[in-house]
């Protein structure tokens, strides 16, 4: 262990500690990945958007649960922003480019922002978790707010989840945070499916490789806790672009060299479940 090593704060640790949680599966669904990251702004969602389309690009039936509530990114990710169906019990998930989505973004304002205290962030997460009618999936895909707080805990301690996928950005100080994450879901027996290194390098026109967050601490991390390491995903303009337009890449053009890596890591985490 070394000397660095991020601490879990007590508090954390008395929330994390084992007692018999009652997790239900989300109906629907056959698989359910968290997609989580320490911090934000590394890219988590936009990751998580492109995993789901490389796995439907495999052949598998995908539906996306956005649950980062305090800032849900979907509607614009896909470009789509309706308000869901509803039978008076449930909510019908919306329906485009052949996936399923739910995203609290589709059901308030735009604009509205999003502050929730402790109660509410709970009934929102019941509401994402249990009255949404996925069909058929082989994976749900949820991407959830950074960090370690209320709305992991939620999950992890209500929710079935089959793994975890942890996205970071080189740089040590994010990795620090992925360490505390990586305890957590250690912790709340949640299988860390493996770390991805975004925004890991960018090539320039003269065709250098720049590691502009730093070189290798996302595998080296992975190596540390003996954790997978899912592979490494480039800054890399069309990405943002794709994401702005309402298109994501993986969807557009998936045989662009980002959309194989986005490929690749798809292949591994099924392995998994075969
Ligand atoms: P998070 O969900 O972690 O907050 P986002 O997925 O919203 O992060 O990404 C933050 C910004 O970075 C977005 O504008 C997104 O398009 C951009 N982005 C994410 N990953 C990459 C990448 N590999 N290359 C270029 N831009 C990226």
């Amino acid at each position: 262990m070394s000397e660095n090593k991020a601490k879990i704060s007590d508090s954390l640790k008395k929330k994390t500690d084992p007692k018999n949680f009652n997790k239900n599966p989300i109906k629907g669904t056959k698989f359910t990945i968290m997609v989580s990251s320490a911090k934000g702004g590394v890219g988590k969602s936009t990751f998580a958007i492109n995993l789901t389309f490389a796995l439907q690009k495999i052949g598998k039936t995908v539906g996306f649960l956005d649950a980062d509530i305090y800032g849900p990114s979907l509607p614009k990710m896909i470009g789509l922003n309706e308000k869901p169906k509803s039978d008076g019990k449930f909510l019908f998930p919306l329906e485009k480019y052949g996936a399923q989505f739910m995203s609290l973004g589709f059901l308030v304002d735009e604009k509205t922002p999003m502050i929730w205290r402790g109660p509410m962030v709970i009934s929102a997460i019941k509401t994402l978790t249990e009255k949404i009618l996925w069909k058929n999936l082989d994976f749900l895909i949820i991407d959830m707010p950074p960090g370690t707080g209320d709305t992991q805990l939620t999950f992890a301690q209500d929710v079935k989840i089959d793994g975890t996928i942890i996205v970071s950005t080189p740089q040590e100080l994010a990795l620090m945070d992925v360490q505390r994450g990586i305890q957590m879901f250690d912790k709340t027996k949640i299988k860390i499916l493996g770390l991805v290194d975004n925004m890991s390098f960018f090539t320039g026109s003269d065709g250098k490789k720049y590691n502009i967050f730093g070189e290798g601490g996302v595998e080296r991390t992975a190596k540390e806790f003996n954790k997978k390491f899912l592979g490494k995903i480039p800054i890399n303009t069309k990405l943002r672009e794709s994401a702005d337009l309402g298109l994501p890449l993986t969807f557009k053009d998936p045989d662009h060299e980002i959309s194989k890596i986005f490929s690749e890591i798809a292949k591994k985490i099924t392995e998994d479940f075969l």
